[in-house]
């Protein structure tokens, strides 16, 4: 068994033992620095809701190229011995590293997407975020209405998200690569709406994906464990 071999077999296993895939320092590889996060279910145990076909250009394609290009990016830059977190909220303004910002949140954003999606996930959360939801939006249909209503309302690329802001729940959407991590709140959730996500299973009904995703994938365990941790965001890569 290689490194590389050892290395995907690890994360495979954190990720079936239900923690998150760890990214790796440069100095436990030799080639690159950040490697593609295993998926934590199988490609097509999304169907029919994610077809295995869209798993596999999101994942395979988008999110690789993500991690190939924060690869090339960073290197020889200051940037190239920070963790991604750490990568992305100090490029997050500064339009000379916007190449990077953009990469790397990316590639932070879809591994925090692959995890906030299960299938026979979906409806109404329990525990703390089903308090959570009741306390900031009033009841769960309220909370959806407004979830699906932002991921809809994003013009063009983008993201919703459900973070923790000041001990509220609040539902955020971002442009582009835009994420919690870069404003500095407590990620819980994130919905990717840009049109690669679904344009294959859904064209352009956006509104459709994010009902169907809320009511029949969403990963509220997730979301639960996230809340009950401090920094989740340093976890996820
Ligand atoms: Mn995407």
């Amino acid at each position: 068994m290689n490194r590389r071999t050892f290395i995907g077999t690890a994360a495979a296993g954190m990720a079936a033992a239900g923690g998150l895939p760890q990214m790796l320092h440069a100095a436990e590889m030799e080639t690159a620095k950040f490697v593609l996060p295993s998926l934590p279910w199988a490609p097509n145990a999304l169907e029919p809701f994610i077809s295995e076909k869209t798993v596999g250009f999101h994942y395979g394609k988008h999110h690789k190229g993500y991690v190939d290009k924060t690869n090339k990016l960073i290197q020889n830059t200051s940037y190239q011995s920070m963790p991604l977190p750490e990568i992305i909220r100090k490029s997050a303004g500064k339009p000379q590293d916007q190449n990077i910002f953009n990469n790397a949140a990316q590639v932070w954003n879809h591994a925090f997407f692959w995890h906030s999606m299960k299938p026979g996930g979906g409806g109404k959360p329990g525990g703390k975020i089903a308090e959570g939801v009741r306390i900031a939006f009033g009841d769960y249909d309220a909370f959806r209405e407004r979830f699906i209503a932002t991921a809809t309302g994003r013009f063009g690329s983008g993201w919703a998200w459900l973070v923790e802001r000041n001990g509220l729940l609040a539902i955020l959407s971002t442009p582009n690569a835009e994420n919690p991590v870069a404003l500095g709140l407590k990620p819980l959730l994130a919905l990717d709406v840009w049109e690669h996500a679904y344009y294959l299973d859904y064209q352009n009904r956006r509104e459709d994906f994010a009902k169907t995703w809320l009511d029949n994938l969403v990963n509220w365990e997730f979301a639960e464990k996230n809340l009950s941790q401090m920094n989740p965001a340093e976890k996820v890569v």
